[in-house]
């Protein structure tokens, strides 16, 4: 019998575990809150109990997996098996040698690593919503704006860096992004920037439902399910700077698509797959006046996975060890 393998999604607010089979079934799963404090002994201490407690419902040994496979955020050494320069992440600000930490607690013979939006995109591509396609640029919308690709059949990396669609720059001269640089396309469509946004209108004396929504449900940020209820609503702060951030996804991605000419566009993220097909369809609307080949514009799909593909597509690493 093939041996089962482990995938982690490691992300600032959530871990997420899986144990899959060798057809990509789901054996086990589990989720934990991301440690906020005890640094990067808590964050790789939640990893180690995620994997273990999905194995306990798979029914199988750490020890016994192939391998565990972890997407995560920041800087992703596979070679030297360290995450550094992970801003979301406590303690990650120095090289943290996960692996070698996730190898002796949990007794496994690899584990291998790559960037979470990569690992979700090669999900999409092998298991998901880009299956029928040779080339794909996936798009996630959450706090930030993260992109992967794949091109030829082969996931693109670049010298390690692509895929930083973010920071397309959609407004010469524009509004400051977290990055410190101007008029990136995530300044704009971020969670964190529209946050913002909303904050400074609701400042300069405009009415708006968001935060008093945020309040009552206990959170500390406007939420994709509060966003979604306050379009729902007819909030008209909420759709303004959404409607913002259609514009600039529409350029962002349009001018990505200008350049690669990919077949498709997979459409994910924390508010991506919230907001849907409504997401889907507006951004499809937004790019088309930007695109050169209009023609023949590629498709735009939302993601077929959900929340689950990042820890999928962390375990495809393994197989390819
Ligand atoms: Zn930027």
């Amino acid at each position: 019998m093939a041996k089962l393998r482990a995938g982690i999604d490691l992300g600032g607010t959530k871990v997420q575990a899986i144990i899959a089979d060798a057809r990509h079934k789901i054996v086990g799963e589990a989720r934990y809150a991301t440690p906020t404090t005890g640094g990067a002994d808590a964050v790789v201490g939640a990893l180690v109990a995620a994997v273990k407690e999905a194995a306990e419902l798979a029914g199988v040994e750490t020890a016994e997996l192939a391998g565990v496979g972890l997407g995560a955020p920041g800087d992703v050494d596979d070679k030297k098996g360290t995450i550094d320069n992970a801003g979301n992440l406590a303690g990650f600000d120095h090289p943290v040698p996960v692996a070698a930490m996730l190898k002796e607690e949990l007794g496994v013979p690899v584990v291998r690593m790559g960037n979470d939006v990569s690992v979700a995109t090669a999900a999409e591509f092998e298991l998901g919503a880009g299956r029928p396609f040779r080339s794909l640029l996936g798009v996630f919308w959450g706090t930030g704006v993260g992109g992967g690709l794949i091109l030829d059949g082969q996931e693109w990396s670049g010298r390690g860096g692509a895929g930083e669609i973010g920071h397309m720059v959609v407004k010469e001269g524009g509004a400051r992004c977290q990055c410190g640089r101007l008029g990136c396309m995530e300044a704009y469509a971020g969670r964190r920037a529209m946050e913002a946004e909303a904050k400074r209108r609701e400042d300069e004396g405009e009415k708006t439902i968001l935060f008093k929504l945020m309040r009552s449900r206990g959170r500390d940020r406007l939420t994709a399910g509060i966003w979604n209820r306050a379009l729902a609503d007819g909030d008209k702060v909420a759709r303004k700077v959404v409607d913002r951030a259609y514009v600039a996804l529409g350029a962002g991605v349009a001018s990505a698509v200008n350049l690669l000419d990919v077949e498709a566009v997979v459409l994910g993220g924390g508010v991506g797959t919230k907001l849907g097909d409504s997401a889907r369809a507006r951004l499809e609307q937004e790019m088309a006046p930007h695109l050169f080949n209009d023609d023949r514009p590629p498709q735009v799909l939302l993601v077929e996975l959900g929340d689950l593909g990042g820890a999928l597509g962390a375990a495809l690493l393994v197989k390819r060890g």
